[in-house]
């Protein structure tokens, strides 16, 4: 065997994977089927500005741990993610905080609020939410869930919110205190630089092959090293023997626009379902950089099918039954390891990424 393990894919989970286990002394190569590192946390520089290619990346975390150790790979800014959502061209502020509550309904105290939304809750009887369109109104009432939720949810996963399973908005802070921080974590930013270079560093080293599909030539690779660390869907991994797992995949168009300052603002929702895109980014805000033109990326959902960029994993009962399948057999392999958002067909953030990959290296001897 030439290799101690091989990683297939170069995205953050098999990135650390790589950095760890060289660490320990071990013999590694990394194979990617895209023509550069990093997966989804790909940011390019253009003319200044660093553009996430497969959309916004905000880094946050409350363990401490995790964020030391991405620190050790390059300096974060001080960026607080605040989008702004436009619905029928009216802008509210996100999350749901007393801000928006005051856009809404003019209330100006968290006693107003709670008892608007109380009022609003009280109609529909809901005492354990079974899908995501009962857990919002639970949780925040009518008018917000048909304002800012409904159509984008909607339009975003491709299903009636009633057919999405609750834990999906259970991500979003909702609060009464005037604060528009998206995320409850302590630790929030952006790497200075952009991402690629933390995966570049951690990769520094190792041995890569870019343009490279573990499935073009699976038997060699299974060949090639003692232990392999696959990081690509779980499905594909066996030919979709028991079926194919659903994904949600993304659109993304970007603009050049000879402007400084396009929207005022790094994230704007557009929440109504008639427009085909979910979000517009401007990356320059995530830097905080002084140019004079501007890049934006319009989001747009859309339907995954086998070749397509898997984004999103679909966590509804159907699909997890059909991951539950695969895991079964995956936790028998002996040599091939199955991690990260695809492998696990888990609705991750960076942090879970680096939380799983860190736990599962300090595991291998
Ligand atoms: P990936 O980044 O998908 O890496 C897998 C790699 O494997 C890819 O490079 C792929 O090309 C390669 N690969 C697959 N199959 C093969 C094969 N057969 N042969 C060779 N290579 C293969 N997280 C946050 O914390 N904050 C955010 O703001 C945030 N925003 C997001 C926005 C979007 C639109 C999306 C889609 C995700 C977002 N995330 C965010 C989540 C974040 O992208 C993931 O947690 C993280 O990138 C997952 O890393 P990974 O290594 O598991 O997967
Ligand atoms: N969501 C919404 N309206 C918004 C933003 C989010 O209804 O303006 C819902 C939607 O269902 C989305 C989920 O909340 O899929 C999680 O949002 P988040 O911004 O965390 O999504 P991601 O950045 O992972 O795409």
């Amino acid at each position: 065997m030439k290799y101690d393990y091989l990683i297939v894919g170069s995205g953050l989970f098999g990135s650390i994977c790589a950095y760890e286990l060289k660490k320990k002394g071990f013999k590694i190569l990394v194979i990617e089927k895209r023509d550069h590192l990093a997966g989804n946390i790909y940011t390019e520089d253009s003319n200044g500005i660093n553009v996430h290619k497969y959309g916004a990346h905000i880094f946050h975390t409350n363990n401490k741990k995790v964020w030391d150790y991405i620190n050790n790979f390059a300096e974060f800014n001080r960026f607080t993610n605040s989008p702004i959502a436009n619905y029928k061209g009216k802008l509210y502020n996100l999350p749901f905080n007393m801000n928006t509550f005051y856009q809404l309904w003019g209330v100006k105290t968290p006693k107003e609020a709670q008892a608007k939304i109380e009022e609003q809750k009280k109609l529909y009887h809901i005492e354990n939410p079974k899908n995501l369109e009962e857990q919002a109104i639970s949780l925040i009432g009518k008018d917000i869930y048909e304002i800012l939720i409904k159509g984008y949810t909607e339009k975003q996963w491709g299903r009636k919110a009633t057919d999405l399973p609750p834990f999906i908005i259970n991500r979003l802070p909702v609060r009464f205190t005037f604060d528009n921080n998206y995320f409850n974590d302590k630790y929030q930013g952006i790497p200075i630089g952009g991402y690629t270079q933390v995966i570049e560093k951690m990769l520094d080293s190792v041995e890569i092959r870019l343009n490279t599909n573990f499935f073009d030539d699976r038997q060699t690779y299974l060949n090639i090293a003692n232990k392999i660390i696959y990081t690509g869907p779980i499905d594909q991994f066996y030919d979709y023997k028991y079926g194919t797992l659903e994904y949600r995949s993304l659109h993304f168009e970007n603009e050049t626009i000879n402007e400084p300052n396009f929207q005022g603002n790094a994230v704007v929702n557009y929440t109504e379902f008639d427009i085909p895109y979910t979000r517009i980014i401007e990356h320059k805000h995530f830097d905080y950089v002084d140019t004079k033109h501007t890049i934006i990326t319009k989001e747009y959902p859309k339907d995954w099918k086998i070749g397509d960029e898997a984004y999103y994993p679909i966590n509804d009962d159907k699909n997890a039954k059909l991951y539950e399948k695969y895991k079964k057999i995956a936790d028998n392999e002996k040599q091939i390891y199955f991690g990260g958002r695809l492998a696990e067909y888990k609705y991750y953030d960076m942090h879970h990424v680096i939380e799983k990959a860190l736990n599962f290296t300090n595991k291998l001897a």
